[in-house]
């Protein structure tokens, strides 16, 4: 099975990356943000101020919210992001972008090079099209293996899902404990929106990635990842060959 991927993604005008800033949706987004801050700093008093708490930036709209709340406001949070090694040439702008910004460096872990040469000589370069098995065991070796160093010996592990962002997600709490990782898991921004979430970029004129603008709602790795049409569910662009029940790539399952 082949998917091509469209090389040239031409420049495009995604009206959901900018809601209109009404007087209602600031005030939602003030209280929200301060929510979210509040949060934080409860997960830093009861699970210590020496980065023990860490946030897992993907580089989505979602987490360039949290990543300036965390870095505006000086929490002693580690922010790390998974270079899978198949990312969108976007994303990696968007991680220089942000470190720029914010005079910061983004810890970066990478999967284990032996590992996906042993995948790739056995099964090929893009054998995750072929089996919904091939595709999660691609997703394990270049996300959840690094995603387990990234999380050894941490208390605390931020996310930036949303609960209306798929199906799997719908029940989503604020805080959970992840039994899988053996840490806490603090989801701050379960209850936002997609526009509460463009209000938050733009009024703090927050970087983001420029596939946003091109309809893509949700990024990952560059071939797993499409744009979208209007109206469809914001995950759509995912593993969009597959079942919406199994479009999770490992990092969030429990256990
Ligand atoms: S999203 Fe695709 S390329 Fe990325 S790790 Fe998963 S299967 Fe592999």
């Amino acid at each position: 099975m082949s998917f091509g991927v469209t090389m040239l993604r031409p420049a495009a005008n995604n009206p959901a990356t900018k809601p209109e800033l009404t007087a209602k949706l600031k005030a939602v987004v003030a209280a929200k943000s301060a929510e979210v801050l509040a949060l934080l700093k409860t997960a830093i008093a009861e699970f210590g101020s020496n980065y023990e708490v860490t946030f897992a930036n993907s580089m989505g709209a979602e987490d360039m919210v949290l990543t300036d709340i965390i870095l505006r406001n000086q929490l002693p949070i580690e922010i790390f992001s998974l270079d899978t090694g198949r990312l969108p040439a976007e994303t990696y702008d968007l991680i220089a972008e942000v470190e720029k910004t914010y005079d910061t460096r983004l810890k970066i872990f990478f999967p284990r090079s032996e590992t996906i040469e042993e995948y790739v000589r056995s099964h090929g370069i893009n054998a995750f099209y072929e089996s919904v098995d091939l595709r999660k065991a691609c997703c394990h070796m270049r996300k959840v293996e690094p995603l387990g160093r990234a999380l050894k010996g941490k208390k605390v592990w931020i996310t930036g899902m949303r609960a209306a962002q798929a199906e799997t997600r719908a029940d989503l709490p604020v805080r959970e404990f992840d039994a899988g990782n053996k840490l806490e898991k603090f989801n701050p921004l379960s209850s936002w929106s997609e526009a509460e979430v463009w209000a938050y970029i733009r009024l703090h004129k927050v970087p983001y990635n420029a596939l946003h603008d091109q309809f893509y709602p949700s990024i990952g790795c560059a071939p797993c990842t499409r744009a979208i049409a209007v109206g469809e569910d914001v995950r759509a662009g995912r593993w969009w060959w597959e079942d919406p029940n199994s479009k999770e790539c490992g990092i969030h399952a429990k256990k």
